[in-house]
């Protein structure tokens, strides 16, 4: 008889949260990760903050979240949801708080989530072998009897989890293992693409503007309709929140309009401008409109207007003013593409859901195998989808592990 009941396969968010289950559901738990510390990519989450989930959705707005594929997910969730999630955390000591429904640890640091795993693991001893890589299983009439590891040595258990997250952020261990290891044994890997990607943009001039955040602009992907938030620029093109969740269906050549004054139609806006020129005749219109819109933009538009930073208010042209409050409404973005895997937040695609047991993320195929995180074809949008995602398949998995 193997030693272990399960053997996990990464140790990212969803290989520790089914390593916990299974092993508190009275299970012997083996996890092998390849880098030197667990979690790499779960530091980065959020800006290092560690957005975990997002609360106030019924399980079907959830689930809605996650495209078309959603539908998986509802019995899972049914069984570990967010509260079930927040519950966890929060009842074994890790303070949460939630801002616009999007729920964080109270200390905002992801290190801090780190290390509350690393105490749930071992207080529920969880075996954990880091700087070990998985590189091939043994398998006989469709059970596998153990796995390879780089350095040629075996290890077999009952049951194997494959864990190894996606193919996005490839420096932080997820290099697409698990979709090979699947495919090898019989498992149909959908196509993968990079999403929650930010966005390449042809004007050179976004680049002077990196790092800054437009709070509450008017985004418009070619003719479609504007939707409303915030923007963030980066030295080649533009990401945040927003963008990322739009950029699975942006493509080379596309357009995008700023707003900066979404609120207001022109004719509002150029009353606002008017007065504030009226009212501050005598300085300069950079010195005025410093107030309201970020200085290095605003250089930006006064420029596209053909204005002098130095003009001063009574002497800006009808013509001038016009062209003013035009750029305001209306920056262009001319799309080159989307940047890759490398910058990508997740992986669009992964093992096929028909071939998953969604109450207990078992293999269809292979007897003693299960799939959680972002390996399987499964991908939300940004606000701590993802991450909740993982929690709720590690979880379900290691709940309902076979004897
Ligand atoms: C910059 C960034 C910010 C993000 N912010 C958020 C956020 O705030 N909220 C949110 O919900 N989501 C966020 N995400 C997405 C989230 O991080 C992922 O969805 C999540 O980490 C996936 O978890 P996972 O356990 O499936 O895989 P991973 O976290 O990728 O972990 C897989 C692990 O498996 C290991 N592994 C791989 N192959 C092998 C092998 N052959 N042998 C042994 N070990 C192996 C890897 O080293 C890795 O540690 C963010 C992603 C990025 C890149």
């Amino acid at each position: 008889m193997p030693k272990y009941d399960l053997c996990i396969i990464g140790g990212g968010p969803a290989g520790m949260m089914a390593g916990i289950m299974a092993a508190k559901n009275g299970k012997k738990v083996i996890l092998l990760e390849k880098n030197k510390e667990l979690g790499s990519k779960l530091l980065l989450t959020g800006g290092g903050r560690c957005n975990l989930t997002h609360t106030n959705l019924t399980n079907r707005e959830f689930a809605l979240k996650f495209g078309k594929q959603g539908d998986f997910l509802l019995s899972p969730l049914s069984s570990f949801g967010v509260k079930e999630t927040m519950d966890f955390f929060s009842e074994n000591g890790l303070d949460l708080k939630i801002e616009d429904n999007k729920v964080y640890p109270k200390s905002e640091k992801s290190k801090d989530v780190l290390s509350f795993f690393r105490k749930e693991l071992n207080k529920y001893d969880v075996k954990i072998i880091l700087n070990r890589e998985v590189s091939n299983f043994i398998l006989e009439d469709k059970i596998i009897k153990s796995i390879v590891l780089k350095n040629s040595s075996e290890i077999s258990a009952q049951n194997y989890l494959i864990s190894t997250g996606g193919k996005s952020y490839p420096m932080t261990g997820s290099t697409g293992d698990g979709y090979l290891f699947a495919q090898k044994m019989g498992h149909t890997i959908t196509e993968l693409k990079p999403a929650l990607t930010p966005i390449e943009i042809k004007e050179k001039w976004v680049s002077l503007l990196k790092g800054l955040t437009l709070y509450n602009a008017g985004i418009k992907l070619n003719n479609e309709k504007q939707i409303i938030g915030d923007v963030l620029f980066t030295h080649f093109g533009i990401s945040g929140p927003i963008i990322l969740n739009l950029s699975e269906r942006i493509k080379s050549k596309d357009k995008i309009y700023l707003d900066l004054f979404p609120l207001k139609n022109i004719e509002e806006l150029e009353k606002n401008i008017v007065n504030s020129i009226e009212e501050n005749y005598k300085k300069t219109i950079y010195n005025t409109l410093e107030k309201i819109i970020p200085s290095k933009l605003l250089l930006i538009i006064l420029n596209f207007s053909d204005i002098q930073k130095e003009t001063i208010c009574r002497n800006i042209t009808k013509e001038g003013r016009r062209k003013l409050i035009n750029n305001l409404k209306k920056i262009e973005l001319n799309v080159v593409g989307l940047l890759g895997f490398e910058k990508a937040m997740v992986t669009k695609g992964g093992v096929s859901l028909k071939e998953i047991d969604s109450k207990t993320m078992k293999s269809k195929i292979i007897h003693n195998l299960y799939f959680a995180g972002e390996v399987i074809d499964l991908n939300g949008e940004t606000g701590g989808f993802n991450l909740q995602m993982c929690f709720t398949t590690g979880a379900v998995m290691g709940q309902n592990i076979d004897n």
